[in-house]
């Protein structure tokens, strides 16, 4: 994971770098430094462990100047999170300094031989190894920086995205790349490097995405230069950012998340906007009329996604058995890339990724693609990694998403996959006409329901203080509410740090309803679906074993209100629309309890938002 940020041009790097790290700190915040260049011969390096107001505070009476560095902010896999082990490292001589993104699977092999010529290492880290590599081998092979990191790089195996710069030359910063993402940005007379577009934006909209083994040289005053790991020049693709840097601020909420969860009816709409007519009459997903054939001649379709995707995956699995009546499949890309799993050539593997870097999913993709499978994406990031290495996709739209835990990119996915069983429902003739407009009636109305629920605000934080005292949570859903009260368990374990299971509410019985007594808050998704009345005999279950529970309702339930000792209502959808109105009060219980905990929501401990390390 953690961010990388890069600087040459006329401007103070440091100024760069530090907004820069500010963007991209949702990656990673074990440690933050950087490298800066004052002049030829002169490297300074400040990094610090914690955040990167740490390493502002730790930078303040120091040396800034300097218009070429490079700086890191860390989530560490190699090495505690401690002063030494952030980055920049530098090389044994001192010349060479390095960030990197990504593990160096064989950095204990290369290690042994760089300390059996004489390496010593200060950090524990595996990136340490790199930058000695490259220096040991210019060096001895007598080569300049480029070449070196060429050979250096040969010799790594894992993933990577680095950018060295080199004390003796202050015209040169070089990047590269495997497995882990980085962008260039082409300014007037200025380059800067990171690993995303976020901190790039304000300068430039022109930007290059590089690709898994480019090493690109950024030399002041020429133009930038690609290269490929067997040093084949390669031309590179200048794209136009369409970033509105105003959504990556705040906008007056005390945390990004609160933010993103209150964008989501605006969020949806940008979801659902091009994609159906303005009749309302029908829907179109480019993606998938313009591979039509393989949809029609699906085998089955197996979704790969991790996290929260994960959860979105399920409910698209429930949707597409529903209505297309293809067979359908949920893994985790985790489990998946290394299994050996059965992958036909007319399956559809479909991707499901905020960041598109996430480096499991990434890999599942591949393994499809080998096997030969039709490869969808589902993606948030533009132009990321994955939306470039499946063969087609639908973006969901929702704009960047900065909080760690995902909320209206989760509401965006099931909105696309929503919006993709209907098309493919439609060309395969598995749904009639009339329910297909019905459908497509559903999805133009969850924005404004969507309003409804956020107005909830209020109770659900009053609500949030009763429950805070808790150390466990149960959540409880059927059927499309299942993947929700997973995702309502999940939510709450990251921002608050409260243990919490998600279960299917008739599995109680089967083992956890053992963990019920007066003290276990359970969390019910009820609302009016075809398994209601199933639904409430669970909730009997647990109210018999005094449990504490909320329930999720359908607008006017007089049923449940009665059994249960706290309720909030959400207006009612089709039900496999459901999740996208019911996850949104979970959103906010999980918010309002992780803030009345003192939880630092937006960063919360060990998390990085964009896994892109397996
Ligand atoms: N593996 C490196 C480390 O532990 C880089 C981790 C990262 O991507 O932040 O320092």
């Amino acid at each position: 994971m953690c961010g990388i940020v890069g600087y040459i041009g006329d401007r103070d790097a440091y100024d760069v770098l530090i907004k820069g790290l500010r963007r991209l700190e949702y990656r990673g915040y074990d440690s933050a430094g950087l490298s800066l260049m004052p002049r030829a011969g002169e490297l300074n390096c400040y990094k610090t462990r914690g955040k990167v107001a740490e390493l502002e505070r730790y930078a303040q009476d120091k040396d800034k100047s300097g218009t070429l560095g490079i700086a890191h902010t860390r989530w560490a896999t190699h090495g505690e999170p401690n002063d030494i082990n952030a980055h920049p490292h530098y090389s044994q001589s001192g010349d060479l300094s390095m960030i990197h993104n990504g593990i160096i699977e064989n950095y204990v092999t290369l290690r042994t031989k760089l300390e059996q010529v004489g390496y010593t290492f200060k950090s524990t880290t595996d990136s340490e190894v790199v930058v000695n590599l490259i220096e040991y081998i210019r060096n001895t092979m007598g080569l300049d920086l480029c070449s070196s990191v060429q050979h250096a790089l040969n010799q790594v195996v894992g993933a990577y995205a680095i950018a060295v710069i080199d004390r003796n030359d202050p015209n040169l910063l070089i990047g590269a790349r495997k497995s882990s993402p980085l962008v260039v940005g082409v300014g007037e007379n200025e380059f800067f490097l990171a690993s995303d577009a976020t901190p790039i934006v304000e300068y430039t909209n022109k930007v290059v995405y590089l690709d898994d083994e480019q090493i690109v040289l950024l030399r002041r005053g020429e133009e930038m230069k690609i290269v490929d790991l067997s040093n084949v020049v390669v031309t590179p693709e200048i794209h136009e950012l369409t970033l509105d840097l105003s959504v990556l601020e705040k906008g007056g909420y005390p945390h990004f998340m609160l933010k993103e969860i209150y964008e989501q009816s605006r969020t949806i709409q940008d979801c659902i906007r091009g994609r159906v007519n303005s009749e309302g009459t029908e829907v179109i997903l480019s993606g998938v009329s313009q591979n039509r054939d393989k949809f029609m001649a699906a085998g089955r379709i197996i979704f790969v996604a991790c996290g929260t995707s994960w959860h979105a995956a399920l409910i698209g699995k429930q949707m597409i058995e529903e209505f297309c009546r293809i067979p359908a499949y949920v893994e985790y890309a985790s489990e998946f890339r290394y299994r050996n799993p059965v992958i036909n050539e007319d399956d559809i593997v479909i991707a499901i990724s905020q960041s598109g870097e996430t480096a499991d999913t990434l890999a599942a993709v591949e393994l499809a693609k080998q096997k030969k499978a039709f490869v969808y994406g589902i993606c948030n990031v533009v132009g990321s990694s994955i939306a470039r290495a499946t063969h087609s996709g639908s973006y969901i739209h929702v704009g960047p998403e900065v909080g760690v835990a995902s909320t209206k990119a989760f509401t965006g996915q099931v909105t696309t996959l929503a919006m993709l069983t209907i098309t493919i429902a439609k060309e395969r003739g598995t749904i009639s006409d009339e329910r297909y407009v019905q459908m497509i009636k559903s999805l133009q109305q969850l924005p404004q329901q969507m309003d409804v629920v956020l107005k909830q605000r209020e109770k659900i934080e009053e609500l949030s203080k009763i429950f805070t005292y808790a150390n466990n949570f149960i959540y409880l859903g059927r059927g499309y509410n299942y993947p929700v009260a997973l995702e309502g368990a999940l939510k709450l374990k990251e921002i608050s740090y409260i243990h919490a299971e998600g279960y299917p509410a008739a599995e109680m019985k089967h083992g956890p309803i053992a963990l019920i007594d007066a003290e276990m808050p359970v969390v019910a998704i009820a609302t009016s679906d075809s398994i209601y009345e199933k639904t409430i005999s669970n909730i009997q279950e647990i109210k018999a074993r005094s449990g504490r529970v909320l329930a999720l309702v359908s607008e006017g339930d007089n049923q449940i209100g009665n059994i249960v000792d706290y309720v909030i209502e959400v207006p009612t959808t089709d039900e496999f629309l459901m999740p996208i109105l019911s996850s949104i009060p979970l959103q906010l219980l999980a918010y309002f309890i992780a803030v009345n905990k003192g939880r630092d929501v937006d960063r919360p401990r060990n998390l990085a938002k964009s896994v892109t390390v397996e």
